[in-house]
């Protein structure tokens, strides 16, 4: 059966472009897989329009409402024999941060011979009412400690992170080995054409065609760069190679 990525937004046309260009495109056309968007505002019952209600106790904003995601939830259930075979993704800042490791995981488990599809909800306005949260959500996962206007971005964000690791999506040169935090650390700097932009040349060891130099230096950078601009990573990195 073809995997299948399903999203639950009242926003698809966000995901218009996004599934047709780059990485993510190239995957989900290469192999046999595919993303499906619903609409939220197709599960809204005749009584009330839209899919939002103003929160119980008052306070500022709308929260989105259970029943209406259940309604988008059980047509993507419809298409499953086992539907409790479906990882179900809320994105919140409350989730588990997103990082590189994660997204190799979420690959490994999407691409498994018996792995789940996945269904991404994205939320908006202040968020989505609890019960729903709790009884359909498989997984909460944030992309990071500021608040978003609505998942959208975020799905997008996590779904093109995670697409990278899937064999076959990256060609050998842009393979993922030599990426920002594969070994804990970020990557160095990259030059092309021209060899002189506003009187600055490309360092003279990338033009020497000596692989082993070349090597020596894009690691040297990789320990600058990351002393430099993330300390905090590079005191992980140094702690590790002192246990090895
Ligand atoms: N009131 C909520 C924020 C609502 S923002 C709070 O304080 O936690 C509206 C929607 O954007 C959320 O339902 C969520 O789906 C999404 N969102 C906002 N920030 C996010 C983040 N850091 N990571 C992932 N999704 C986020």
């Amino acid at each position: 059966m073809k995997k299948k990525i399903w999203i639950i937004t009242l926003f698809p046309q966000m995901f218009e472009s996004f599934i047709d260009v780059g990485v993510v495109g190239r995957y989900f056309d290469g192999v046999n897989a595919e993303i499906e968007c619903l609409y939220l505002g197709d599960f809204s019952p005749k009584s009330f329009k839209g899919a939002d209600g103003a929160p119980y106790g008052g306070g500022p904003g709308m929260v989105m409402r259970a029943d209406v995601l259940e309604g988008a939830i059980k047509k993507v259930f419809s298409n499953y024999s086992d539907p409790s075979n479906l990882e179900v993704i809320y994105t919140a800042p409350r989730g588990e941060e997103l990082t590189n490791k994660m997204s190799r995981k979420l690959a490994s488990d999407f691409t498994a011979a018996k792995g789940k599809d996945f269904v991404f909800i994205c939320g908006r306005y202040e968020g989505i009412d609890e019960r729903f949260i709790e009884q359909y959500v498989t997984r909460i996962i944030s992309i990071g400690d500021f608040v978003l206007s609505g998942g959208e971005l975020a799905v997008m964000t996590i779904i093109d992170s995670f697409s990278r690791f899937i064999d076959g999506v990256l060609g050998n040169s842009e393979s993922f080995e030599d990426d920002s935090f594969e070994e804990g650390l970020i990557e160095g700097p990259s030059y092309t054409r021209p060899e002189i932009f506003n009187g600055v040349k490309v360092p003279d060891v990338l033009l020497s065609g000596n692989h082993k130099l070349i090597n020596e230096y894009r690691v040297k950078k990789k320990l600058e760069f990351t002393k430099k601009l993330r300390p905090d990573l590079y005191a992980l990195y140094e702690n590790n190679r002192g246990k090895k």
